[in-house]
């Protein structure tokens, strides 16, 4: 199938964007790498009059750090995060999950911020924004807003950008030295969406967590900074204070049924990715046996 008819503007500048924007509202989109809004207009389920590209808006392009803060323009692609020293050495975990996002084909031209703005609930990078505490930058006609990550994603393929802003870059604190991170995800191929996935960042200190941020994906309409962490989080951890968090997070869980797996499947596997996660990050194998009970 073929996008309906639709007219095109090559943006020239970030304030040319926005004036296309404020022109055209809700009947226009914004076009980054594309591998998000192509397929969808291909198959016709979205049909925007007006298709703005901002692909050449380099000044929205990169990755700086300044004052233990990380900034990533929007328009980074994936394979930039991949090869970027500065994601290597001060948001690791990011740098994990990148790699698991779709084929080097798509990551060559997809971005970071058409993958937050697309906000797929089985998307990898943003349960890594819950996780990494980001703040999301739009701008838009009245000028720039800062939205915190957990406050960004509001259902499927939904955020609290507003028509005519552009999500211009993300903000990431840098990593503290101390900080550990896991990312783990279960997909049929490598490649694939996942099934369900978490990305974490922690603290550990003689032990025990000092902070522990857990971003689940794939386990309802938007990724999840799971609360139950909260249970783990300066106490010894046992296998039962263990399986007490992993019945708190089945409780917050409201996964969905799709051609991949059942809700209970998605809750199963989000426990077992919980307690693999506590497992290796305190690195206490002990804690497999009965944790996911
Ligand atoms: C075969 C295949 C496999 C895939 N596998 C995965 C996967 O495993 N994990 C995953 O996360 N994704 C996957 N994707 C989706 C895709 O990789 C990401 O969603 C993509 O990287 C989005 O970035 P983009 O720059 O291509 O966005 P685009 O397609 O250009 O845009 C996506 C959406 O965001 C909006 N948008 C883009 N940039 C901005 C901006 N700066 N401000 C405001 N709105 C904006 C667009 O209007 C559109 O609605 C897959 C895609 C394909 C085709």
């Amino acid at each position: 199938m073929k996008a309906s008819a639709f007219a095109y503007a090559r943006a020239t500048s970030v304030e040319n964007a926005l004036e296309l924007l404020t022109a055209h509202g809700e009947k226009a989109k914004v076009l980054s790498g594309g591998q998000s809004l192509l397929p969808a207009m291909n198959l016709r389920l979205i049909a925007p009059e007006l298709v703005i590209d901002i692909g050449e808006l380099t000044e929205l392009r990169g990755v700086v750090v300044e004052g233990g803060v990380l900034t990533i323009g929007a328009l980074t692609r994936h394979a930039d995060l991949l090869k970027s020293r500065e994601i290597a050495a001060h948001a690791p975990l990011l740098a994990d999950a990148v790699a698991q996002v779709a084929h080097p084909a798509i990551r060559n031209r997809g971005t970071i911020g058409g993958s937050l703005a697309q906000a797929d609930p089985a998307s990898e990078l943003p349960a890594c924004m819950l996780a990494l505490g980001a703040t999301i930058i739009a701008r838009g006609p009245d000028g720039e807003r800062r939205i915190a990550a957990n406050e960004f994603f509001v259902g499927i393929y939904e955020t609290a950008l507003w028509p005519q802003e552009l999500l211009v870059a993300v903000e990431l604190p840098v990593a503290p030295e101390n900080s550990a991170h896991f990312f783990h995800e279960f997909a049929r191929r490598h490649g694939d969406y996942a099934i369900v996935g978490l990305a974490a960042q922690a603290i550990v200190t003689d032990g025990r967590f000092a902070d522990l941020r857990l971003g689940f994906f794939a386990v309802g309409d938007r990724p999840l900074l799971a609360r139950s962490a909260g249970e783990l989080v300066d106490v010894a951890i046992t296998s039962p204070v263990l399986s007490e968090a992993c019945a708190a997070l089945d409780a917050e869980l409201d996964p969905l049924e799709d051609q991949q797996a059942t809700p209970a499947m998605r809750r199963h596997l989000a426990k077992v990715l919980l307690t693999r996660c506590v497992s290796s990050l305190l690195g206490r194998p002990d804690l497999c046996v009965g944790a996911s009970a």
